[in-house]
């Protein structure tokens, strides 16, 4: 299970999440930037990948980069 304590420390907490949930890098460039030096980037890179979160920017990547980044983790696994 993860812990999602560091949902506190998140650079987006209290913001629009409207600029999250968009389609494409193109759109998703604002929300991109607040992930940028965010200090929880990887607690919600891995959370979105646990929970298999299809849709929107989660820890500084796209829902397209973080499917590529799974076909390389499970490639690299055999
Ligand atoms: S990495 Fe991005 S989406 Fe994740 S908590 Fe930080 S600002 Fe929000």
């Amino acid at each position: 299970m993860n812990d999602r304590g560091w949902i506190e420390r998140a650079n987006c907490r209290g913001g629009d999440p409207d600029v999250f949930f968009v389609r494409g890098t193109t759109h998703a460039r604002a929300a991109l930037r607040l992930c940028q030096d965010c200090p929880v980037q990887e607690p919600c890179l891995e959370y979105a990948l646990e929970q298999e979160i299809d849709f929107g920017v989660w820890g500084g990547l796209t829902e397209r980069q973080r499917r590529s980044l799974q076909r390389r983790r499970l490639a690299r696994a055999g």
